[in-house]
């Protein structure tokens, strides 16, 4: 049920024009992918050259610190999901644009109402200011966890500095790493409290939203680029796909 929710999400955002000039570069949209049921959701930037090119999120060099440290905490790429702020690559590799996040926003939202995180981690400014809504950066709030409520969930936001920051600077690295180490206890802390039970929000009136999926009735449920299939069909994908 929630993977088939998620899939028709990922329906959703595959056929999303509402960045006109991502929608017209980007190669693959990079939906996001790990475990639907994970209790711990990694939230990046945008997708870079790699992940436009393989359509997973974090497989170049920032990814593979990500699953470093992961490692290091007893973790790997399958007990998590990770997603980004933006679902298409920015020319250039660019900042995201304020109303590409806008445009964005509904889809990592939809994310996190269907696999129901216990501890979001922000990596970096970008999914910091966003999750919070606040321009406050991650110099001065990384490492400090905090209960924030997205839709209708009350969640633990931790942030982090970003891998790809860290790569260079050994110094950050060290930072993330020991910001990293603390993630265990804070998921051992479980859900926050919950905020009390709301009558379902009202989507916003959004063609493509809105759309059902697209799939052809006769077709397999998971195509042959779905990071559903990839994970059906081989063990190296079981580290990157959706499952
Ligand atoms: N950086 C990000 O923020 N996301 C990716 O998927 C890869 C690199």
């Amino acid at each position: 049920m929630r993977r088939e929710a998620l899939k028709d999400l990922l329906t959703q955002a595959r056929g999303c024009v509402r960045c006109p000039e991502l929608a017209a570069t980007r190669k693959t949209v990079v939906f996001g992918a790990g475990n639907a049921d994970a209790e711990l959701m990694f939230v990046g930037e945008a997708p870079g050259a790699s992940e436009d090119e393989q359509g997973l999120p974090f497989v170049g060099r920032a990814g593979k610190l990500l699953e470093k440290l992961l490692v290091e905490v007893g973790m790997s790429r399958s007990d998590v999901f990770v997603a980004n702020v933006l679902k298409c690559r920015p020319p250039g590799n660019r900042d995201p644009l304020p109303i590409e996040i806008e445009n964005c926003r509904e889809y990592l939202l939809g994310q996190v109402e269907l696999i129901q995180p216990t501890v979001i981690c922000a990596l970096g400014n970008f999914s910091t200011k966003l999750l919070r809504n606040d321009p406050t950066g991650i110099t001065r709030l990384h490492g400090q966890p905090e209960v924030i409520v997205l839709g209708r969930r009350a969640v633990r936001l931790y942030p982090i500095f970003h891998p790809a920051a860290a790569l260079y600077t050994p110094r950050m690295l060290e930072t993330l790493r020991e910001d990293f180490a603390r993630l265990p206890d804070l998921l051992a802390l479980g859900a926050p409290e919950q905020p009390p039970a709301q009558p379902a929000p009202e989507m916003p009136e959004s063609p493509e939203m809105s759309e059902p999926p697209q799939a052809e009735p006769d077709q397999p449920a998971a195509q042959a680029d779905d990071p559903v299939a990839h994970v059906q069909r081989s063990a190296e994908a079981d580290q990157l796909g959706l499952f």
